[in-house]
């Protein structure tokens, strides 16, 4: 099943766990806040399989649920939607 990931840099607080568990996923902004190297955290292009299981890592991995994942594209779900959140997902994973 597709996944599609981005991060709610309004919670991440720049730990660094997410670029070790997926570095071909995750990077720092000039702010140092992380963002998916993906669609530039769009949230609307595929991870890419063999990446899943990294991604699946940083998500559980993640201090403050920063890391939204979803199994559709995030285009029309802002990740302000409590429906989207990280932990509301990971039942899903
Ligand atoms: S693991 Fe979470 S809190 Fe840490 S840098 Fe990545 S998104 Fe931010």
């Amino acid at each position: 099943m597709k996944k599609f990931t981005k991060v709610n840099k309004d919670i991440c607080i720049s730990c660094g766990a997410c670029e070790m568990a997926a570095p071909d996923i995750f990077n720092y902004d000039e702010d140092d806040l992380a963002y998916s190297m993906i669609d530039d955290n769009k949230g609307i292009t595929p991870v890419p399989e063999e990446w899943i299981d990294d991604l699946i890592e940083a998500y559980e991995g993640c201090p403050t649920e920063a890391i939204c994942v979803s199994d559709q594209p995030f285009e029309n779900a802002p990740v302000e939607n409590e429906e989207q959140s990280g932990k509301d997902l990971k039942s899903k994973l």
